[in-house]
């Protein structure tokens, strides 16, 4: 049995301790307080620290690797067996740019870690961890958390839920629900599964193309999960959660960034409450496609400008591209080292 305190939830310490009081100090000390040794936890008698100490329990953390600044301010952190998360500062916000898995299944055409294939599924401990572990490094409050790190976090939706939890309860990480995105690449039933969740997080849709056959090209999973069963799940999200949706967009230069591929968008969009963010792709090797250079996005930008009247559209300009640490460079220097 994994006696580390971080991997159960507030009712499991409940059973474990003899006061249920007990079981929110010991989450709070954990959690909120970012303590990690049970001898410190000052406010419990010294017989049930010494008890759980005596019964093997302890607190253990995700263990750094090593970390790379980039030029921007942001930073990449590798943990245990190569998962990663990045911080992202700005101006009034700290992110968190977390993973839910180690490597990922779905294959996307665009992305270093669908090239590492799936390893494993992170626990929901182990999630959370990276935002603790981040915000005790670098001494930062952590405002935002957005799942874009490795792995689709619907196929690890019972841990990324826990973790969401944890996130946002009051005595640990205290990040409103509000300022947590979960981004999927369109698993249909689990984007109802999140319209029904008890807290209300943000949804951002990798949609990437608004053309069926041109999606399936870049994402393997489309052949799943089709562009209409998307848009009605999208839309059942809305009614319950009322969260503006956000679509992420890569933009690939001279495949997705055609007049046909705007008015496609339009028309996928039509009734759904939501804001078009465009990635520049990244430049990744062992991928064809052309990174687009500043003037190719602000020319596909006016385009959707012209053609979306009245959206919102927004440009990424991934933070850390030196480090690797961009969207869809995830993983890479797995990849990169095991070649
Ligand atoms: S983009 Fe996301 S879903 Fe696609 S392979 Fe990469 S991590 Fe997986």
């Amino acid at each position: 049995m994994n006696k580390n305190l971080k991997s159960f939830t507030l009712r499991q310490l409940g059973e474990i301790v003899e006061k249920p009081y007990n079981s929110i100090q010991i989450y709070r000390w954990i959690w909120k307080k970012g303590v990690d040794r049970i001898e410190e936890f000052s406010d419990i008698s010294k017989r049930l620290r010494k008890k759980l100490i005596d019964e093997g329990y302890f607190v253990g953390n995700i263990g750094e690797k090593f970390r790379i600044n980039s030029s921007d301010g942001s930073v990449k952190f590798v943990f245990e067996d190569g998962y990663e998360a990045v911080y992202m500062p700005e101006k009034n916000r700290n992110t968190v740019c977390v993973s839910s898995q180690l490597g990922c299944n779905l294959k996307c055409k665009f992305c270093a870690t669908g090239l590492l294939g799936f390893r494993r599924n992170l626990m929901a401990w182990e999630i959370a961890d990276q935002v603790l572990q981040i915000s005790k490094k670098l001494n930062k409050k952590i405002t935002n958390v957005v799942f874009m790190g490795m792995g689709e976090p619907l196929l690890n939706f019972e841990n990324v839920k826990q973790a969401i939890r944890i996130m946002t309860s009051h005595i640990g990480l205290n990040i409103g629900a509000k300022h947590i995105t979960i981004s999927t690449s369109g698993i249909v039933p689990k984007i109802y599964e999140l319209a029904n969740f008890d807290r209300r997080v943000k949804l951002a849709i990798s949609l990437h193309s608004a053309i069926e056959e041109k999606r399936i090209k870049i994402m393997p999973i489309a052949k799943a999960y089709s562009l209409r069963e998307i848009k009605e799940a999208l839309i059942y999200y809305l009614e319950k959660q009322r969260l503006r949706i956000t679509i992420e967009y890569i933009h690939l230069k001279g495949f997705n960034d055609t007049d046909e591929d705007i008015y496609e968008l339009r028309k996928f969009i039509r009734g759904i409450d939501c804001k078009i963010n465009i990635i520049p792709y990244n430049k990744v090797d062992y991928f064809d496609w052309e990174a687009p250079n500043e003037e190719d996005v602000y020319n596909f930008y006016d385009k959707l400008k012209k053609i979306l009247d009245n959206v919102v559209i927004t440009i990424r300009w991934s933070k850390g591209r030196d480090i690797y640490g961009a969207c869809g460079q995830l993983g890479y220097q797995l990849v990169h080292n095991a070649k």
